[in-house]
């Protein structure tokens, strides 16, 4: 596929950015993935590049920022997503072999921009990439990331106690609960529960919504609204069907169909009526 200049690239050519950069880092990265649950299954897209440098880690790790990306940054519980990014040449052609091909190996999340850490510095002249996602492993977050606001959903429906902390792998995830003490009957009606939501086949929606109309509802704490900044007046919220609403900038599937079966496979207590249940997909 031929790579197609976007309109930025069009207005400053292929050379270099650096006359607008300073426009470039006030907007920030445009993120693919947070419009619909449709823009989540965004695994390969074309970029811009805004910024090559090296960080501030010791020793320091080069990193590149794109004027756009569907690569998630480590946050909320989800680790961040790998894949490759390829150069693309003056021609607007990519450049072929392995030295055209530079692995993303971490991404995180600096101000407004998106920066992708990779296994070696771009050359200078870089000015645009073609991106591939890890599809394997950001797929894995997604099934987990939308199965945990489901156990999230079933056990503050309930116990009444709200998630206060999760971490998201491939393999197996985690969430945390407080204030509760679970049974190993909880457990069994927990896991028993969020799969009759999945058998359910409920579609997944994410858009934005007031604050003022997720506080209306009586669920902040659920979500957690009270932790959100409050000059944050819009949110993006991730809907499962009736089932659950949650203020999330992960990414998610978009059907639970797409989740299998929720297995749990540990509860611990982690301090004073503080639980942790460990799930895997099955
Ligand atoms: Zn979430």
């Amino acid at each position: 596929m031929r790579y197609s200049a976007g309109p930025l690239q069009r207005l400053v050519g292929y050379g270099r950015i650096k006359n607008d950069d300073h426009v470039r880092r006030a907007m920030g990265t445009e993120i693919l993935y947070m419009d619909d649950i449709g823009s989540n299954y965004v695994r390969e897209f074309e970029a811009v590049v805004s910024k090559a440098s090296m960080d501030g880690s010791e020793p320091p790790r080069p990193y590149v920022i794109l004027d756009r990306t569907a690569f998630y940054p480590e946050g909320g519980g989800q680790p961040s997503d790998v894949g490759t990014l390829r150069l693309v040449g003056d021609d607007g052609e990519p450049v072929p072999g392995p030295e055209g091909v530079f692995n993303v190996v971490h991404v995180v999340k600096k101000g407004n921009n998106v920066r992708h850490i990779l296994d070696r510095p771009l050359p200078e002249e870089t000015s645009g990439v073609k991106a591939v996602i890890d599809w394997d492993r950001r797929y894995a977050h997604m099934r987990m990331h939308t199965s945990q606001h489901i156990i999230s959903a079933v056990v503050y429906d309930n116990f009444g106690a709200p998630t206060v902390g999760n971490q998201i792998h491939a393999d197996r995830s985690r969430v945390d609960f407080h204030p509760v003490k679970f049974t190993d009957e909880d457990i069994s009606e927990i896991e028993r529960l969020a799969n009759e939501i999945i058998d359910g086949t409920i579609e997944v929606e994410i858009r934005n919504r007031t604050r003022d109309s997720i506080e209306a509802m009586g669920i902040g704490q659920r979500c957690n609204l009270d932790l959100l900044p409050k000059f944050i007046t819009e949110l993006r919220v991730v809907t499962i069907g009736e089932d659950d609403l949650c203020p999330c900038a992960g990414t998610h599937v978009a059907s639970t169909e797409e989740l299998g079966h929720i297995r749990i496979i540990k509860k611990e207590s982690k301090g004073k009526d503080k639980e942790r249940i460990t799930y895997v997909l099955e």
